[in-house]
């Protein structure tokens, strides 16, 4: 499907892969006065139509969900399989950023491409990696895998902005990490932007708050301003871990209530 800008219109879908308990102290720097429960999602997402398909992120499988104590209800590879996606099929995949939930299963898309920023690798194999704070959601297994994807040519760097293809493009934020990029992506209800972890719950950017685990906390503040420069408008900017996309967005089939949700189409609810 075209639009009358002549670009392609996608299909944009989350798919819930991973879960887990927390407090909302645990998701702000500085803490929160309100000590209650804030649970995390885990999202990757499918960027499709007829022609093309990108995938954006490959979150963890149980190595990781066992190490971090996270709740793994479908592997990514499974869940793709409940879209149709066979993950050999797989060319593009934009790595938003190198920590363990966004990275943890590339190596089950045998001939993809990896799209990432030239600031994530520097980030995360250089001088800041020597402090706990930053290395702490980044495993050395997936970096160094990465490394080794760029040596057989299927690693694709990316400084700033970038078109993957005709209406996907994507965004260098930094913030939470160096090199955080986010997707915006051309649908038939607007430009929609996956912010991934540029704000982690619409929390985040509605109420210019910052979520704990940051690198420059400028970059994250101006990189809200940003998303809603790329977005069609606030709605159309979807977090990269809040449950409410769960209840926002209509699942792709009754089947996958609660699983797959389609971000091209409007909310249910604000
Ligand atoms: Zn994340």
């Amino acid at each position: 499907m075209h639009t009358e800008s002549g670009l392609p219109a996608y299909e944009v879908i989350a798919i819930k892969y991973a879960t887990r308990s927390g407090a909302r102290p645990d998701h702000f720097v500085g803490g929160d006065p309100h000590d209650v429960p804030m649970p995390m999602d885990y999202y990757l997402w499918v960027i499709r139509n007829g022609e093309r398909l990108v995938l954006v992120d490959t979150g963890f499988n149980e190595d990781m969900a066992l190490k971090r104590h996270r709740t793994l209800l479908r592997r990514p590879v499974e869940a793709l399989k409940l879209l149709g996606i066979d993950t050999n099929d797989v060319r593009d995949i934009v790595i938003t950023h190198l920590h363990n939930d966004h990275v943890g299963s590339f190596d089950s898309f045998p001939n993809a491409q990896f799209h990432l920023q030239d600031d994530e690798m520097a980030f995360a194999t250089g001088h800041h990696m020597c402090c706990d704070g930053f290395r702490r959601a980044f495993e050395v297994d997936h970096v160094a895998g990465m490394i080794r994807l760029v040596y057989k040519d299927r690693v694709c760097f990316h400084k700033g902005d970038a078109q993957i293809a005709p209406g996907v493009s994507v965004h260098q934020i930094g913030g939470h990490t160096a090199g955080l990029q986010v997707v915006r992506v051309h649908t038939a209800r607007g430009w929609v932007v996956l912010a991934s972890d540029a704000s982690h719950y619409y929390e985040h950017f509605e109420k210019k708050r910052v979520f704990s685990l940051v690198y420059h906390l400028g970059e994250v503040l101006e990189g809200y301003d940003r998303l809603l420069e790329l977005a069609t408008s606030p709605r159309h900017v979807i977090p990269g871990h809040d449950p409410l996309v769960v209840q926002r967005y209509r699942a792709v089939s009754p089947e996958l209530q609660g699983i797959a949700m389609r971000l091209d189409l409007n909310p249910i609810a604000d």
